[in-house]
Order: C-alpha cells, then structure tokens, then sequence
C-alpha cells in the first residue's frame, strides 16, 4: 500500500492499515515533519476513532480537554456558552482536545515504528503516478534522484495542492474567499476575562475566533484566528504594528505590547475533489477537501476519511470484499464533506461576519433559544462536535 503526504490523514491512514497486517509506504516530500501552526481541535468523535489507534491516550497527555465553548459579539460579549457534557451518554471525550497538529504527527510515527511493515521516506516527493490493473507505481524525486515505488493502492494524502489530485485531473470544485486569514498566538491568558478556551466573537469587520493550545505547558498559547482584507498585503498584515494593533483591539490595551510567538497568515477556500478514486488511486484529507477552520472541520473531516478508507482498503486488502466497496468510502465521506463540513463551516463564517443588525440580533436570539432548551442544546452539540457527520456517512449505503 503506497501512501503519498506524510501529514496527520496521511500518517494515520498508515497506522490503521499497518495495524491490520498490511505492508505500507507513505512518501513524504519534506525532510521532517511539518511545524506549522494550523488544526489544533479535535471533536469527540476523532478522539473516538483514534482511541483504538492507541493515538487518543498519548494526545491526552499533552493536549487541553475544552468542554465548554463560547459564542459572543464584540460589543454585546457573551451570547451563549456551550458544554459539551451534554453528549456522555455517547462518548467517553466529552469536550474538544486541543492539541497542535504538529504534536500529533510525532505521537502516530512513533506508534508506526513498532510495525516492521510499515515506513515512512521523507525526502521523497511523489511526483508521477501511473497506475495499470493490478499495481500502481509511483515515481518520487529524492535526494539521490527519481526512484519508483509500486503497490496495490495508492492513497493521496499529500494535502491541498496534492500531486495525486491533479494527476488524477478532477476539478477540485468549489471557490477561494477573497479575504485570508491571520492567525496570530500569544502567552496572554485570555481566560481571566471570562472566555473558555474555544471562543468565536462575532463582529462585521473583524470576527475572531479564539483557541487555546498547550504549547510548551501552562498557560499555553492563545491563537487569534480574523480575517485580513484583500486591500492589505501580506507583509503589512504581518507586521509588528498591525499585529498588536489588532491585539490591543480587544485585549486590554494599556498594558503595553504583546509577546506574539507565531503569526502566520493562509488563503482559505471551500473545494471539494469532483472525483476521490480513480481505479487503484483514492484521496484522503485535503487532497480530497479543504474549507475554513471556523469549527474545526478540516483534519477531523480528514482523520475521519482515514479511518473510514483504513478500514474499507483493509477489507479489499484480505479479500472480504471487492474493490468497488472503496466507491462506499467516497460516498459516505464526500457526502458528509459536502453536506457537513462545507455547509456548516460556511455558515458559520456567515454568523460571525454577519452586518445586518437585525439579521445577526435574530441569528443570537435564535442561538440563545437552543441553548435554553435542552433537546435543542444536545442537537446543537451533535452537529457541532460532528457526531452528526460522521452518522451521516454511516447511514450511506
Ligand atoms: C489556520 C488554520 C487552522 C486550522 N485549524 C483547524 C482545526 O482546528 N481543526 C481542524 O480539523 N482543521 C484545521 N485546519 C485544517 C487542517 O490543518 C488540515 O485539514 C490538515 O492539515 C489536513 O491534513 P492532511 O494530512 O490532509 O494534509 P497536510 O497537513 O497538508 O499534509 C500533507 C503532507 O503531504 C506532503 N506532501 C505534499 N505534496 C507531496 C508530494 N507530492 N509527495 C509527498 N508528500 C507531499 C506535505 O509536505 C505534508 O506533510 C486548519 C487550517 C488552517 C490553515
């Protein structure tokens, strides 16, 4: 089994299939694992799901359990507060574990060493695919030049921009918002003025949305996740100045200059591959999808597809069944990107910008009145925390 992008689905993907006896190659293009400061949430059913993995344990260890969340207004403050205890009587992981995607990829590697049949090759970059009947082969760029590699399948992990997607030549449908995202981190605990640490401020011209991360240990960093208009370039939006400009605009602002270890600014888009398999070449996490992080949708929605897939290759794999049980993973997991992950995280941008007065007094009023009724409350947890989603795909047949 042949494995292109050594990110989180593309390493996890790779534990569930080396734990089931299959032999597995996953390339990756850089040298290391990546460092970067993007996922970091993770919802109750991914740490469901990456329990039996053994994964789920080790996370805990480092990463922060957030049961309650917050919705405000940048004027009106706190509009309603979420807790997720609501779901124990379906999972143990009631709350969001926030945990860096850069602290997940070691723990799986790690866990992936302990199987003989499985490797990871950094330093190769899959850049050519030609897939026959029976094998497909794949030509990577290495530091020493090309080398091939051939397998049964090839999953294509290999993220946003991935080789695989556009080797197979299916649209990747959907659109970019012209506005980018910065996201801006600092040691400043915003939890002594009331915010859990999930938080979303809804405003017309500059939304936030609030996550705190275990960094090195307590009390962590705090992420500022807001928008950057399309009239201001990079390197402004970057700059010292108009980082703690934006900062002092909603943390006090008196006490002088805030300590930003990370800031980082991301185009963001809402894309959805047209096609996910073709033959002996199926898509998995970004490769496949991609949409903005207002909900923490993008590498859960991911590990979700690696499970799923893990276990439907497993059963191709030793023979239980055909190969057009794959055309189920699609199914089941495109739908629930597109229905789920694409709908919900662009409505929730939509609440956070919205600029109608009237509109957004309705939409909290309307929030206000779930949060009261229990029923409501619990329905609103279901699809928040993506328990709804993954139902959903299970209901595909
Ligand atoms: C600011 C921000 C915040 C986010 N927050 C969240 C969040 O809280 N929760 C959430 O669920 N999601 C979040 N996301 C989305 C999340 O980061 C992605 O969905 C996730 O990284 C996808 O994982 P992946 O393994 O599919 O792809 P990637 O993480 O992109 O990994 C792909 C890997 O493939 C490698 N690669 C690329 N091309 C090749 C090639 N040709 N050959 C070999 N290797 C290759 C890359 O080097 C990389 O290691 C956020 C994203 C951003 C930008």
């Amino acid at each position: 089994m042949l494995i292109a992008g050594g990110g989180p689905v593309g390493l996890v993907t790779a534990l569930a299939l080396a734990r089931q006896g299959i032999p597995v190659t996953v390339f990756e293009a850089e040298p290391v694992l990546a460092i970067d400061q993007r996922a970091g949430s993770f919802h109750p059913p991914t740490l469901d799901m990456l329990e039996p993995l053994g994964i789920t344990a080790e996370m805990e260890k480092r990463g922060l359990r957030i049961q309650r969340w917050q919705i405000r207004d940048r004027k009106q403050g706190l509009i309603v507060e979420w807790d997720l205890g609501v779901l124990a009587d379906l999972t143990r992981h009631t709350y969001r574990l926030h945990l860096e995607q850069h602290r997940l990829t070691p723990i799986v590697l790690d866990l992936l060493k302990a199987h003989a049949h499985a490797e990871v090759r950094f330093s190769h970059e899959v850049a050519g695919v030609e897939a026959g009947e029976d094998r497909v082969t794949v030509t990577c760029n290495t530091p020493t030049g090309e080398a091939r590699f051939s397998g049964a399948w090839l999953v294509g992990c290999d993220g946003g921009k991935s080789a695989v997607r556009k080797w197979m030549g299916t649209e990747f449908e959907g659109f970019t918002w012209p506005e980018r995202f910065i996201v801006i981190s600092t040691p400043y605990d915003i939890g002594q003025h009331g915010y859990t640490g999930n938080a979303y401020i809804a405003d017309p011209e500059e939304w936030i949305a609030i996550f705190q991360m275990p960094h090195e240990g307590a009390p962590g960093l705090w992420r500022f996740a807001m928008p950057v208009v399309p009239e201001h370039s990079d390197a402004f939006a970057l700059s010292p100045a108009e980082v703690q400009r934006r900062l002092k605009g909603f943390l006090p602002a008196e006490r002088g200059d805030y300590e930003v270890p990370y800031c980082g600014i991301y185009k963001v888009h809402q894309r959805v591959a047209k096609e996910w398999r073709r033959g002996r070449v199926v898509l998995a996490g970004d490769a496949a999808h991609i949409n903005n992080p207002l909900g923490a949708f993008g590498l859960n929605g991911g590990l979700h597809d690696a499970i799923n897939l893990a276990g439907k290759l497993g059963a191709v794999w030793h023979g239980r069944e055909g190969e057009e049980h794959l055309d189920l993973y699609v199914r089941q997991r495109r739908t629930a990107n597109i229905e789920f992950v694409q709908s919900n995280s662009i409505r929730n941008k939509e609440m956070l910008e919205e600029k109608d007065p009237a509109k957004k007094q309705a939409r909290f009023d309307a929030l206000r009145a779930t949060a009261a009724d229990p029923q409501l409350a619990r329905q609103a947890m279901l699809v928040s925390s993506m328990m709804a989603s993954v139902r959903r795909a299970a209901e595909i047949t």
